[in-house]
């Protein structure tokens, strides 16, 4: 029967027809070219400027560095969506490179009109505060105030969902919400799609460190990140 076919296909695929922008922070090689990573670029409306990029959050645990983490957790996340049938843009699929900047991240997920856009960090806050968090735009300084609210249901999801994937809510930002939102990120005031960041852990804390370190935890992450991009995707 085609229309049991059709339900089916559906549910084996519920992000069919969909773009994802998968939005890794960061580049590896960002710490050591600072003149171009330092300087300003567009972010926001009313002449708002700011750095390129940053090498990302230091910590001195030595091998690991958050844009290589980040890329992990974002191709982890890619497998998965294209899984479901989406469609998945990526920033940055290698980790040798420098930036790309803000605008133009956030320029890759508009011209991919994509559907969701996503940007994967792991913060580095005090050493003794954990958790993670999700970032939101405001309708300040954003080129596109239509896609506020809908950030804003994403976040919600992806807070949700990493809630249920057993992820401490932030110490230390957001007041125990896990949800904060931002006007000074380039990436989100310059996006017209709906986007949403997350800063998944704290790096500098040796309990959040090693649980990023563990590679089941990070394929947990990546679930509860492709899961809330379904909830908020599919028909
Ligand atoms: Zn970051």
């Amino acid at each position: 029967m085609i229309a049991g076919a059709l339900v089916a296909f559906a549910a084996a695929l519920p992000l069919a027809g969909t773009t994802v922008h998968v939005d890794a922070g960061h580049n590896g090689a960002n710490a050591a070219h600072p003149s171009q990573i330092n300087r300003r670029v567009p972010a926001g409306t009313g002449g708002y400027r700011k750095a390129c990029d940053t090498a990302g959050a230091q910590t001195d645990d030595g091998g690991l560095t958050e844009a290589r983490l980040n890329l992990d957790i974002a191709r982890r996340t890619a497998r998965r969506l294209r899984r479901l049938g989406a469609r998945v843009v990526m920033t940055r699929t290698g980790n040798d490179g420098v930036g790309p900047c803000v605008n133009e991240r956030a320029a890759i997920g508009n011209r991919a009109h994509a559907d969701l856009a996503l940007s994967i960090h792991a913060d580095g806050g005090p050493p003794g505060g954990r958790g993670f968090h999700v970032i939101a735009p405001t309708s300040r300084r954003t080129v596109r105030p239509k896609i506020v609210a809908p950030s804003l249901r994403f976040a919600r999801r992806l807070r949700a969902r990493l809630d249920a994937a057993g992820l401490r809510r932030c110490t230390y930002i957001g007041s125990g919400s896990g949800l904060v939102q931002r006007s000074d990120l380039g990436g989100l005031n310059l996006s017209r799609v709906p986007k949403a960041f997350v800063e998944l852990a704290n790096r500098r804390n040796p309990a959040d460190a090693r649980l990023l370190g563990r590679m089941r935890e990070r394929d947990r992450i990546a679930m509860a990140l492709a899961r809330a991009v379904t909830r908020t995707l599919a028909r």
